[in-house]
C-alpha cells in the first residue's frame, strides 16, 4: 500500500500550509471532487434508507456539553472555551448532543421511531501539534454521522440495518475490513457510571453480531465514554490499523437531555439512541482509498473518469465534442492533447485514470471510440455515444468493475 500523505500531495488531492496551521487540510479540486462524490454517494444511501438530513452548528455554549457528559470526560480532546460577553462557546467535539437537542424540540409520538437523523458535519478535536499529519490526524474533522432514535424492541433491527449499509459501502468502495471490534470500557475515569445500562447495551450489540454470523473481538478500553460500540477497523499502508465505520448503543445521552416520546399506552417513554457512522469523517476515508488504491480509485469515485486522447492537432475538434458529451452525461474529463508529448507518454501520465480514449483519423472520421482501460484491457473501436453511455451506466451503479465482460 501506499502513503496518503505523499500521493495526495502528488495527485494534487490535498495540501496543507503552515499560515492555515497544522492538522488543517485544504482540499484541491481533485479531491474535493473526490469528496463530494462520496458524500453524494453517501447521502443518496442514507436518503434511501429511510434517514431524514439535518444541519447544526458546529460550536455550541460550554452548558450543551456539560450536559452531554463530553466536558466532563472529553475535555482533554476539546478546543479551549472562547468568552464572548461571558459566554463560553466551544468548538463541538461531536454531533451527538446537537442532534438530542433537535429530537427533544418537537414532540414525538412512537409512530414516528425509528427517527434516523443523519448530517455529515464538522467537529473539531485538540490534537498535539505532534502528530498531526495528512487526512489521518487532522484538528477539523467532518463526520459522516447519524443518530437513531428507537425503542428498546428496534435496536436489533436498526444496528443490523447500519452495518448492512457499511458492508454495502466497502463494496463500492473497494474497501476491505481487517476485523469487527466489539469495544468495551475499560478500568479509569473516562466513563459513565452506569453498570447496568452498559450490560444491556452490550448485550445488544454482541446479539447483532451473533445474528449477523461476523467474527468480531472485545477490546476493553476503547468504548465512548457513554457506551459500548461495534467498531468496523481497517488497516493502512504501513500497517496500522483503525476504525472507519462505527455503531454504537447509548442509554446514557437520552436520559441526560430527557428525551421522549408518547408510547401505544399515552404517557411518556425514553428513547434509545444509536450512533452509527458508514464511512466515519471524510478525511479518514479518503486518505484509506488513496492508500488502498494507491489513488486508482474506482471509476465513479475517480477525480478525472475519462481522459480523451487525441492522435494529432486534426482531431482536436472531435475531442472537444467528446468533451462536451461527456459533460452531459455527467462524467468529469478532460482532453491531453498532442502539446503534452507523444501518445505513448500521454497514456503513461494517464495511468490511473480509469478510461482513455483514443481519437486517431479513422475514429475522428466515423466518430467512433478505441477505449483503453486502466487494467490494459483494449476495446475495438465503437461508436462514441455506445462507449460514452455505457461508463455512465457503470458508473451510476457505484461498481469497482472498470468494464462487464458482457459489454467487452
Ligand atoms: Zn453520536
Amino acid at each position: 500500500m501506499h502513503d496518503h500523505r505523499r500521493l495526495g500531495r502528488e495527485l494534487n488531492l490535498f495540501d496543507t500550509d503552515p499560515l492555515l496551521g497544522a492538522g488543517l487540510p485544504y482540499w484541491l479540486p481533485d479531491g474535493a471532487a473526490v469528496r463530494h462524490t462520496l458524500e453524494e454517494y453517501i447521502r443518496t444511501a442514507e436518503q434511501r434508507a429511510g434517514y431524514q438530513h439535518v444541519y447544526s452548528p458546529v460550536l455550541a455554549k460550554q452548558e450543551l456539553y456539560e450536559l452531554s457528559g463530553h466536558w466532563a470526560h472529553y475535555s482533554d480532546d476539546m478546543f479551549p472555551p472562547m468568552d464572548l460577553g461571558g459566554e463560553q462557546l466551544i468548538l463541538r467535539p461531536s454531533l451527538c448532543p446537537h442532534h438530542a437537542v433537535i429530537y427533544r424540540s418537537r414532540p414525538h409520538s412512537h409512530r414516528e421511531l425509528p427517527l434516523r437523523m443523519a448530517e455529515l458535519g464538522g467537529m473539531y478535536r485538540s490534537e498535539r501539534s505532534g502528530v498531526l499529519g495528512g487526512l489521518t490526524r487532522v484538528r477539523a474533522i467532518h463526520l459522516n454521522d447519524a443518530h437513531i432514535f428507537c425503542t428498546l424492541d428496534q435496536v436489533a433491527e436498526e444496528a443490523q440495518a447500519a452495518l448492512e449499509m457499511i458492508r454495502r459501502a466497502y463494496e463500492a468502495l473497494g474497501i476491505v475490513a481487517t476485523r469487527y471490534r466489539l469495544s468495551l470500557p475499560g478500568p479509569g475515569g473516562k466513563y459513565v457510571t452506569a453498570p447496568e445500562k452498559w450490560q444491556r447495551s452490550t448485550t445488544l450489540l454482541t446479539d447483532v453480531l451473533d445474528r449477523l454470523g461476523l467474527p468480531y473481538e472485545s477490546a476493553e478500553g476503547e468504548a465512548a465514554f457513554y457506551g459500548p460500540k461495534i467498531d468496523v477497523q481497517v488497516t493502512d499502508g504501513a500497517g496500522r490499523e483503525s476504525t472507519l465505520s462505527t455503531v454504537q448503543v447509548d442509554f446514557h445521552q437520552p436520559e441526560q437531555f430527557g428525551l421522549r416520546y408518547t408510547g401505544a399506552d399515552g404517557t411518556g417513554h425514553r428513547p434509545v439512541m444509536i450512533h452509527r457512522s458508514i464511512i466515519g469523517s471524510v478525511e479518514r476515508a479518503v486518505a484509506h482509498l488513496v492508500e488502498q488504491h494507491g489513488g486508482a480509485f474506482p471509476a465513479w469515485l475517480a477525480p478525472t473518469q475519462l481522459v480523451i486522447l487525441p492522435v494529432s492537432d486534426t482531431e482536436l475538434p472531435n475531442a472537444v465534442s467528446l468533451a462536451r458529451r461527456c459533460t452531459r452525461l455527467g462524467l468529469r474529463t478532460r482532453i491531453a492533447g498532442p502539446d503534452r508529448g507523444t501518445l505513448g507518454a500521454r497514456i503513461r501520465q494517464a495511468r490511473l485514470i480509469p478510461y482513455q480514449a483514443v481519437i486517431g483519423a479513422r475514429e475522428a472520421a466515423a466518430d467512433q471510440t478505441a477505449l483503453r482501460l486502466r487494467d490494459g484491457r483494449r476495446l475495438a473501436p465503437q461508436p462514441a455515444d455506445d462507449v460514452l453511455t455505457r461508463i455512465a451506466a457503470l458508473i451510476a451503479t457505484h461498481t469497482t468493475d472498470l468494464w462487464t465482460d458482457a459489454a467487452a
